[in-house]
C-alpha cells in the first residue's frame, strides 16, 4: 500500500516550519528522517497529511560541547551519533545504543529527534535520554522551552510536545570521571525492536536505570536504583520486576519480559563491574 495523496513543503528554518504548520489546518506532520512516519503513512494510519520537511534545516543538526553538557541537534542521524567522537567520550550510552537500532539504511536516515518525538515504547533513545537525565529543547509559536526527559514521554507514541511544537534538540550531561553507561536488550533478530531492554548509568551520586519495551513508556526504575545504590543486586532485580507491568503481545508474554528485565539487569551490572576492574 502507498500513502494517500497529501501535500509537501520544505521548511528552510524553524520559524518557517512553524509557519507552515500553523497554516496547515491540522494536517501538518513534520518529516525528519521519515523512517517511522513514511511507514505509517504507507499503512494509511492517517490520510491527507501535509508533510512539512524539516530535514534540511542545518541548525537542527550536529553535536557540540556546551559547558558540562553535550548539545545534540534533533536532526542528528543515528549513524552520526554512532560514530561521533564527542558522543563516544561524553555520552557513550548513545554510541552503544545505535548498534541496537534497526539496520544501517534506517540508521543513515533516522534522526534522534524523530526517535524521541515518535516515542515508540520499544525505542532505545528515549530510554537513554531518561537514564542520562537529558533535557529536551522545543520551539513553538510562543517561544522555546526545555523539558526534562522524565516529563516528556506521556503514553505510547505520545509526548508532552504541544500541537505544532518542534523538538530542536537535547542536552545530556557529560559523563563524569569514572562514570559507566551501558545498554542491554534482547531482540528476536538483530535489528528488531527490543523485546525488553534497559540502560544503566553509574555515577558518584548513584545509579540511574531506565527500562524500555516493558510498558507504554520508558521509565526510571526507582526501586531498583535505590537497591543498586545499597549494593544489593538481588533486591534490585526483585524491585525491577515488581515495578514494571509489561504487556503481552505476539512477540512475548508479559511474564517473559519481566523475567528478561531481571536477566538484563544482572548482565548490565556485570558489565559495569567489569569496567570498574
Ligand atoms: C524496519 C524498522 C526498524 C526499526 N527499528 C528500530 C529500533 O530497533 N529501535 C528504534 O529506536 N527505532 C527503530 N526504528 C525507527 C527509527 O529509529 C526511526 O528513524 C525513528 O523512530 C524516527 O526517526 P525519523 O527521523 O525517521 O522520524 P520521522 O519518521 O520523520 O518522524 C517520526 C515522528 O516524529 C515526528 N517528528 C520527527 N522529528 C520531529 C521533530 N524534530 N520535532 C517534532 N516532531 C518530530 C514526526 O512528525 C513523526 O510523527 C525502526 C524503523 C524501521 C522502519
Amino acid at each position: 500500500m502507498k500513502a494517500s495523496a497529501g501535500g509537501y513543503a520544505r521548511a528552510v528554518d524553524v520559524p518557517h516550519a512553524l509557519e507552515l504548520m500553523a497554516g496547515s489546518a491540522g494536517a501538518g506532520r513534520y518529516l525528519a528522517g521519515g523512517q517511522s512516519l513514511v511507514a505509517a503513512l504507507n499503512m494509511r494510519l492517517s490520510e491527507g497529511d501535509m508533510l512539512i520537511d524539516i530535514s534540511r534545516i542545518a541548525d537542527l543538526s550536529g553535536i557540540r560541547e556546551d559547558g558540562d553538557h553535550l548539545r545534540i541537534g534533533a536532526l542528528t542521524r543515528h549513524a552520526d551519533i554512532g560514530r561521533d567522537a564527542l558522543i563516544r567520550t561524553h555520552a557513550p550510552l548513545l554510541s552503544d545504543a545505535v548498534r541496537h537500532i534497526a539496520h544501517a539504511a534506517i540508521r543513515n536516515r533516522g534522526t534522534i529527534g524523530g526517535a524521541l518525538a515518535h516515542a515508540d515504547p520499544a525505542a532505545e533513545f528515549p530510554a537513554c535520554a531518561l537514564a542520562l537525565g537529558a533535557t529536551l529543547h522545543a520551539q513553538g509559536g510562543t517561544g522555546t522551552r526545555d523539558i526534562a526527559a522524565e516529563e516528556f514521554f506521556e503514553d505510547v507514541f505520545t509526548t508532552t510536545l504541544a500541537e505544532g511544537e518542534i523538538l530542536t534538540g537535547l542536552s545530556v550531561p557529560k559523563a563524569e570521571a569514572g562514570e559507566v553507561q551501558v545498554i542491554e536488550e534482547v531482540a528476536r533478530r538483530s535489528g528488531d525492536y527490543a523485546l525488553t531492554g534497559l540502560c544503566l548509568v553509574r555515577r558518584a551520586a548513584g545509579h540511574r536505570l531506565s527500562i524500555f519495551s516493558a510498558g507504554p513508556v520508558p521509565m526510571l526504575a526507582r526501586g531498583a536504583m535505590a537497591a543498586l545504590d545499597a549494593g544489593d543486586l538481588d533486591a534490585a532485580v526483585e524491585a525491577l520486576r515488581a515495578e514494571i507491568d509489561p504487556p503481552s503481545d505476539t512477540q512475548a508474554s508479559g511474564s517473559y519480559r519481566r523475567h528478561l528485565a531481571g536477566v538484563l539487569l544482572r548482565r548490565a551490572v556485570k558489565r559495569i563491574e567489569g569496567d570498574r576492574a
